[in-house]
């Protein structure tokens, strides 16, 4: 008998209560291991931490932080760290939960796990936010480490944050412990191509789904929901392969233009004003009018729960690339099959990120370091053949590529959780 969880109120669009959606959904495909699905929606450990920092003018602000190990079975922990004013622990759950997922699917040696402040970054100076980095890497301590679980960048966290990070740990342990986190800087035992590594994976998902279908990437129509690290690197991607990005939306506006925006100069102007808004080479247009683009294929790379019922209905696109963790609502996604819009889930779609992340760690380890192109080759042949499994499983199964991600994955997780067998 499973008692429920005490911490837990999802409402059916929360992430936690999409992510549950998602494993009921596979359970019926899972043969005999069905038995131990109730372990997939149980995260293993959660730790809420209160972060206090003393801010420039004097006064004491406290933030909660939170680092979610929903499963360990396959490896340690991996996932991301994310600064957001509305992080909750039970998003940092359902994150958590979909890294045990991305991981498995493509085969990496890691269980899942992922961390946030609940936190307006932006509203920091660099050392307030230096200061809380630090105390909350020092909090979650006591569960981190190079074999534990391994942090990284995700929403609004980057090399910086993840070099703090990194000598954060190192201090309070005595040692110079590269391979605590990943996402670091090249010379703290980053690896070559881990900043685009997501976009690219994205990319490369797209690439071959769009050949099965038929999609020709040159002259093909694409819009991009959230232009920050992850959006902006697939589309210029998309665009070096004949590709015209015609939307792009961030939190600072919306804009379109129908010959194409020009990729160059809308990076130029992201580093310069934070965002998308006010770019010159395409028109602003309304929020809400962004699902309506007339486009081929569709990234959305922002937040969870983008895509809800009524936009499904809307979305013009053939393909959607999940760039973001958890932008389909459950019903949204059975509207888009319905409606024979393809959709390359999250959990293979965006797992190139946490691919490169493995990579540099395996480099931290053996303190041998790979080529841009040695990274990129082996990215893309990961992304490929985990690509290939999945569609196989979905064409015999006839089922989405969201199932077929769970089916494939869930089958390496419980196997893995079977063999160890229940301690004591
Ligand atoms: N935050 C990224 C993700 O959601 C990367 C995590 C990692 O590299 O560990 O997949």
């Amino acid at each position: 008998m499973n008692e429920p969880l005490s911490f837990v109120h999802p409402h059916a669009n929360s992430p936690w209560g999409t992510y549950i959606s998602q494993v009921d959904r596979v359970v019926p495909y899972l043969g005999h291991l069905a038995r131990w699905s109730e372990t997939l929606k149980r995260p293993k450990r959660t730790l809420i931490v209160d972060v206090p920092i003393e801010m420039d003018n004097g006064d004491v602000a406290h933030f909660e932080g939170y680092r979610v190990q929903h499963n360990l079975s396959r490896g340690p922990g991996k996932g991301g760290v994310r600064y957001h004013p509305d992080v909750t622990l039970e998003e940092v759950m359902a994150l958590a939960a979909w890294m045990t997922v991305k991981c498995a699917a493509v085969n990496l040696p890691y269980g899942g796990a992922k961390g946030g402040i609940r936190v307006d970054p932006k509203r920091l100076s660099i050392k307030e936010l230096e200061r809380m980095t630090r105390r909350y890497t020092s909090e979650i301590g006591i569960i981190i480490g190079p074999q534990r679980d391994i942090p990284a960048p995700d929403v609004n966290t980057n090399g910086q944050i993840m070099a703090w990070m990194m000598d954060t740990y190192s201090m309070n342990t005595g040692t110079t412990a590269t391979g605590v986190v990943t996402g670091k800087p090249i010379h703290l035992g980053g690896s070559l191509g881990r900043v685009k590594a997501t976009g690219r994976g994205v990319f490369v998902t797209g690439r071959e789904a769009a050949r099965r279908l038929g999609l020709k990437l040159d002259g093909a129509r694409i819009a991009v929901q959230g232009y920050g690290n992850v959006g902006s690197s697939a589309a210029e991607l998309f665009a070096q392969a004949g590709g015209t990005v015609v939307a792009a939306q961030d939190h600072t506006g919306t804009i379109f233009n129908d010959k194409g925006l020009d990729i160059a100069d809308l990076a130029a102007h992201v580093k310069e004003h934070g965002g998308v808004g006010g770019f010159a080479g395409g028109e602003a247009m309304d929020g809400e009018a962004f699902w309506d683009t007339r486009c081929d294929i569709l990234i959305p790379a922002a937040l969870e729960g983008q895509i809800s019922a009524a936009r499904a209905h809307r979305i013009k696109a053939r393909l959607v690339l999940e760039g973001a963790n958890g932008p389909t609502v459950p019903e949204a996604d059975d509207i888009l099959a319905e409606r024979g819009v393809l959709v390359v889930p999250d959990v293979i779609c965006n797992a190139g990120g946490v691919t490169v992340s493995y990579f540099e760690w395996v480099q931290d380890f053996s303190s041998f370091f790979w080529s841009e192109d040695e990274i990129n080759v082996r990215l893309d042949k990961i992304m490929v053949d985990a690509l290939k499994k999945i569609w196989d499983t979905a064409d015999r199964h006839k089922i989405t590529l969201r199932t077929a991600t769970f089916a494939v994955a869930c089958e390496r997780i419980l196997t893995a959780r079977e063999e160890r067998g229940l301690y004591p």
